[in-house]
């Protein structure tokens, strides 16, 4: 369907526009001999056109770089400006607090966070919350409790799943057999003595791993948002929730990025009963922020069991997590920006996306597919789309990627970088979305042609 020789011209053409047009980012990369990787962190070479843009200011739905270009901000960092760019009532609490009364890091609690609590219990039902600063870790002292909780080794996750840096997540099935991830980084142990896994939408696969009676927690996004969208069945998640409950195996959501369903994440929307929720990103407003959230039953029984620490040494917790600014700007962002009522728009922005874009292939007859949850939509080379992260990982195209990435930031669009994502903002506007329409499908007839 797509002409290979056509697409590298195509995307020669746009990278060699990309470099013309952005000579200050170009230069700052230069610059940058001390960095390792000549970036903050390493995955900023995630770039299609072969530097990254740098970043000067942003506002709500809206970036601006280094070169003074403007663009409409579809990737909102990977969902941790879900919230749009500093919104006013974050930026408010987080000057309140660091300004005027003052004081960020005191090792004192602050009221903010009863708050924060007692809301996050409103909007995912589990009941008693503790906070960390990024979703990777939330993830990893919920599954230090679990294990603890049960005794049990293993940790079972979908394949391709992605859960932050968690030793324990990076195992895929390939030829139906459990492996380290490809590309995982000095791991401490094989993660096939800690980890179990299993296919998204597979409840066959996973009662065949939950049979071996060793498998702590299932930790699972309850949609897979980091593999493009892959969406359950019906019928999945039930079939996870009964098995888990036959084996004797606690459920963890992480909320992550399927809070882009609604104002209690997918948790909410779909009516789940997992036994604990993990989410980072968006919930600070910009400000890092995560925390986990156990079910009543499981907060008391783990704080009886003797000779656990939880208080100092015992490998659950951070100097800075909770700290008083980090809960400030997640009450401001969950009771001012991230509302219910802001959930609505953003839905119905994200359908409005997805048909443009369901619109586009279709006209071409493109063996593409589009999938939407909530405020989030993604676009992947399959049709239909895949029902497995395997098999969605099996649809990459890493030219066409980068292709329609360079192409969209060349005429003011960012997608996020390691999908075909776009998000929508409380503040993102019709315009923004039909403008990406059309670009899209210029982007698309040119490799047509
Ligand atoms: N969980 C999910 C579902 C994620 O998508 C991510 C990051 N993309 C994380 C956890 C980790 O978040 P962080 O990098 O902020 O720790």
């Amino acid at each position: 369907m797509v002409d290979r020789d056509r697409l590298h011209a195509l995307l020669a053409r746009e990278r060699a526009a990309f470099e013309a047009r952005n000579p200050r980012s170009e230069d700052a990369y230069a610059q940058a001999a001390h960095l390792f990787g000549k970036v903050p962190m390493t995955w900023m070479n995630k770039t299609a056109a072969g530097f990254p843009l740098y970043l000067a200011h942003a506002r709500g739905a809206t970036v601006t770089d280094l070169d003074g270009h403007e663009y409409t901000d579809f990737c909102l960092g990977d969902t941790a400006a879900m919230a749009g760019h500093s919104p006013s009532p974050v930026t408010r609490a987080v000057h309140e607090r660091f300004i005027t009364s003052g004081g960020a890091c005191a090792m004192l609690p602050t009221t903010d966070a009863t708050w924060v609590g007692a809301e996050l219990t409103r909007r995912f039902g589990v009941s008693e919350w503790s906070f960390a600063l990024t979703a990777t870790d939330a993830n990893r002292w919920a599954i230090r409790l679990l294990r603890a909780l049960t005794g049990r080794p293993k940790i079972l996750f979908n394949s391709y799943c992605y859960h932050g840096s968690v030793d324990e997540s990076l195992i895929v099935l390939e030829a139906g057999r459990p492996q380290s991830r490809a590309g995982n980084v000095g791991a401490p142990v094989d993660v096939t003595l800690t980890s179990r896994v299993a296919e998204y939408n597979d409840l066959d696969g996973l009662e065949r791993e939950l049979a071996h009676g060793d498998v702590a927690a299932v930790v699972m996004e309850p949609a897979l948002t980091n593999i493009g969208i892959v969406l359950p069945e019906p019928g999945y998640l039930a079939g996870v929730r009964e098995l888990t409950r036959r084996y004797g195996t606690y459920l963890v959501n992480d909320e992550t990025h399927t809070f882009s369903a609604g104002p209690g994440g997918a948790t909410g929307a779909w009516g789940l009963e997992p036994d604990v929720v993990t989410i980072g990103k968006a919930i600070g407003g910009g400000i890092p922020a995560a925390a986990y959230g156990l079910s009543a039953e499981i907060a008391s029984t783990v704080g009886t069991i003797e000779d656990l620490d939880l208080v100092d040494m015992g490998g659950v917790g951070g100097t800075l997590a909770g700290n008083a600014l980090s809960v400030a700007a997640t009450r401001a962002t969950l009771e001012h920006v991230l509302t219910d009522a802001a959930f609505a728009t953003m839905s119905a922005l994200a359908s409005r996306f997805a048909d443009g874009v369901q619109r586009v292939i279709d006209a071409h007859g493109l063996p593409w597919s589009v999938s939407r949850l909530g405020a989030r939509v993604e676009y992947r080379f399959a049709a239909p789309a895949p029902r497995t992260g395997t098999g969605s990982a099996a649809a990459a195209d890493a030219d066409l990627e980068d292709y329609l990435h360079v192409f969209l930031a060349n005429r003011g669009i960012l997608l996020t970088p390691f999908h075909n994502m776009a998000l929508m903002s409380p503040v993102t506007t019709e315009e923004q979305v039909d403008h990406h329409e059309q670009v899209f499908a210029e982007a698309v007839a040119q490799l047509r042609a």
